[in-house]
C-alpha cells in the first residue's frame, strides 16, 4: 500500500498500486470467428500459409519482364507480343519469353519470367496481339504483390493479448482460420448505495433521486465486453451492504463496483463491512472529480473478487471508472496493447485549476476556421452534472503539476470515440 500523505494519493500512485494487484484471467475457450470480435486472443496466432500464396498482379494490365525495358533509353516506345491471358483464381501455366507479355487481371498469379505489371491505362496502343508503351512509364517490379508480403508462413500474425478488431477478423479469415482461442469474459457485479436512490419504475419520494450510476456503469462495462451483473440498490445500512457484497462474490463476480457511500461521514457504513470481508484500502485521491475511492479484494466462501468503491456523484463515477477501473479491467481481460496516447490540442477557454491535483474536465473537440483542432468546455462542470458528460466528446486531463490554463494553451484530451 503506498503511503498516503495528508493530501492523499496522486492518480499515478493509485493507478500503479492497482496495476500491481491485478492479474489476467487464465480461462479461455474457442469461438467462431464472428463471435471473436472485441474478444481478447488467448494465444498467438501463427500464420499457417503465405498470404498471398503467390506473386500476383495488383492491377489489370500486362505482365512483363523488367529486363525487357529496364535498360531502354528514356523516351523509347516498346512493343511486346501478347501470348495469352491470366485471370484471378487460375494456376499459372504460361511462361513469358523475351519481347512477350501476358494480359493479366488483378489478383492473377504472375507468370514465370515476369516481375512487373503495366497498368492497362498506360498502354499507348493495343491490338489483339501486341501492346506498346513508353519505357519510362514504369519501373521493374511495379504493380506486383509478392508472395507472403501480407503474412508470412510461420510468423506471428496476431499476438496473444490483442483485442480483435474488424481488420483482425478479416486477417484471420485470409489465413483460413475459422476458430480462435479467446479469454473468457469478465463478470462484473455492480450496485449503488444510498437511501435516497430510487430505481426506474419506482415512485420518486420527496428528497429522492433516480439511480443513474447503475446505467452509466452498465453502459461502460458493456462497451468493454464485460458481462454486467446488476445487483440493484443497497440502503445505507451495514447489513444490506454485507449481504449484497457477499452475494456478488458468491455469484462468481471477478470484479465488484459500488458507487456512493465512500466519502467522509457516510464512509463509516461502508468501510467496516468492506474491511471485514477482505483487504480494502480507502483512498483520498488528489483529483477532481472523484476524490474518495476504495480499492481492494473481498472474499465470501471460496470466492474472491476485486472491489472498486467509487464515489457517488455521477460524473465522478464515470471519471474514476475510465481512469482506474477501465485500465484494471483491460489488464484482467489480458489485453496487452498499449493505449493510444492522449492528444494535445489548443484550449479555446481559460480554465481555472488548483495545482497539486489532477483535474478532469468535460470538453468538446472541434476545428476552428483555420482547420486547427481545439477544445472547449461543456457548460457546468459540477461533479453531479451528468449532462456535461453527455454533451462532451472528450475528457480534458489537466495534470497534477499544471496550473490554470490560458486561452490558446495546449492541453491533453482523451477523445471518447475511436473509429474502430
Ligand atoms: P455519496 O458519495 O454517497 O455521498 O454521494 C454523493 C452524491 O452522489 C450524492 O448527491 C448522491 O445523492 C449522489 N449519488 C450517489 N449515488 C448515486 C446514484 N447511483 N445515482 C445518482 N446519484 C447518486
Ligand atoms: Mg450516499
Amino acid at each position: 500500500m503506498p503511503t498516503q500523505t495528508v493530501h492523499g494519493l496522486s492518480v499515478d500512485e493509485a493507478q500503479e498500486h492497482i496495476r500491481g494487484l491485478i492479474h489476467p484471467v487464465a480461462d479461455w475457450h474457442e469461438v467462431d470467428l464472428r463471435q471473436a470480435l472485441d474478444r481478447v486472443l488467448a494465444q498467438d496466432v501463427i500464420s499457417p500459409i503465405d498470404v498471398p500464396a503467390h506473386d500476383n498482379s495488383a492491377m489489370d494490365g500486362y505482365a512483363l519482364r523488367g529486363a525487357d525495358f529496364a535498360s531502354a533509353a528514356p523516351g523509347t516506345t516498346l512493343t511486346l507480343t501478347i501470348v495469352g491471358i491470366a485471370l484471378a483464381g487460375q494456376a499459372s501455366t504460361i511462361t513469358v519469353g523475351a519481347g512477350q507479355c501476358l494480359r493479366i487481371m488483378t489478383g492473377a498469379v504472375m507468370p514465370a519470367g515476369c516481375d512487373t505489371v503495366l497498368p492497362q491505362e498506360l498502354a499507348l496502343d493495343r491490338s489483339e496481339t501486341t501492346i506498346s508503351f513508353a519505357a519510362d512509364a514504369i519501373r521493374a517490379g511495379d504493380n506486383r504483390r509478392l508472395r507472403g508480403e501480407d503474412l508470412a508462413l510461420g510468423k506471428v500474425a496476431l499476438a496473444m493479448g490483442r483485442r480483435l478488431r474488424p481488420a483482425d477478423l478479416g486477417l484471420l479469415a485470409s489465413l483460413g482460420i475459422a476458430r480462435v482461442a479467446v479469454r473468457r469474459r469478465l463478470k462484473v457485479a455492480f450496485f449503488s448505495t444510498g437511501d435516497e436512490l430510487r430505481s426506474l419504475g419506482e415512485a420518486l419520494d420527496a428528497g429522492c433521486i433516480y439511480d443513474s450510476n447503475r446505467y452509466t456503469i452498465f453502459g461502460m462495462l458493456t462497451r468493454l465486453g464485460c458481462e454486467p451483473l446488476d445487483l440493484g440498490v443497497a440502503a445505507d445500512d451495514p447489513e444490506a451492504l454485507r449481504a449484497v457484497l457477499e452475494a456478488a462474490c458468491l455469484q462468481g463476480a471477478d470484479v465488484i463496483i459500488t458507487s456512493g457511500g465512500v466519502s467522509v461521514g457516510e464512509a463509516d457504513y461502508v468501510r467496516p463491512i468492506m474491511q471485514e470481508l477482505g483487504n480494502v484500502d480507502f483512498w483520498n485521491l488528489r483529483m477532481r472529480p472523484g476524490r474518495p475511492m476504495a480499492f481492494g479484494h473481498i472474499k465470501a466462501g471460496a470466492q474472491q473478487a476485486c472491489l472498486f468503491g467509487l464515489p457517488g456523484n455521477p460524473v465522478a463515477v464515470m471519471v474514476t471508472f475510465y481512469f482506474f477501473v477501465r485500465p484494471a479491467l483491460l489488464q484482467m481481460m489480458g489485453i496487452t496493447e498499449v493505449p493510444a496516447p492522449l492528444l494535445q490540442v489548443s484550449c479555446a477557454t481559460a480554465i481555472r485549476k488548483k495545482p497539486d491535483r489532477t483535474e478532469y474536465q468535460r470538453g468538446i473537440l472541434s476545428r476552428d476556421a483555420d482547420g486547427r483542432t481545439m477544445v472547449s468546455l461543456t457548460g457546468s462542470q459540477g461533479a453531479g452534472v451528468l449532462r456535461s458528460m453527455s454533451e462532451a466528446n472528450c475528457i480534458i486531463v489537466l495534470g497534477q503539476d499544471q496550473a490554470s490554463i490560458k486561452v490558446g494553451e495546449l492541453v491533453d484530451v482523451l477523445p471518447f470515440e475511436g473509429l474502430v
